[in-house]
C-alpha cells in the first residue's frame, strides 16, 4: 500500500467532511444493543478509509459496545445536481 495514497484519500475525507452535513444528519439512527437489549442512540466513527468506501463503526452511546459496521460507498454520479 502506498502511503502517499492513504495521505490523499484522508485529504479527500476531510474536504467531503465539510460539505456532507445533511448526508450525515441522514445517517443519525438507532441501532439494537445486545448488551443494552433496546435501540440505541449509536455514534459514528471512521474505521478506515478504503478503496471502495469508508468504513464507519456505530459504537452504543451508552455501553459503547459496537452495534454495526457500514461502508460508505464513494460512488460519485456523473452528472452532478446543482
Ligand atoms: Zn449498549
Amino acid at each position: 500500500m502506498d502511503p502517499k495514497q492513504f495521505m490523499n484519500l484522508s485529504d479527500i475525507y476531510q474536504q467531503r467532511q465539510t460539505g456532507t452535513k445533511a448526508y450525515e444528519d441522514f445517517d443519525a439512527t438507532q441501532l439494537f444493543c445486545p448488551n443494552c437489549k433496546q435501540a440505541v442512540p449509536v455514534r459514528k466513527r471512521l474505521l478506515l478509509v478504503l478503496p471502495e468506501g469508508d468504513k464507519y463503526e456505530y459504537l452504543c452511546a451508552y455501553c459503547a459496545a459496537t452495534v454495526g459496521t457500514k461502508i460508505d460507498r464513494d460512488i460519485k454520479p456523473l452528472t452532478i445536481i446543482a
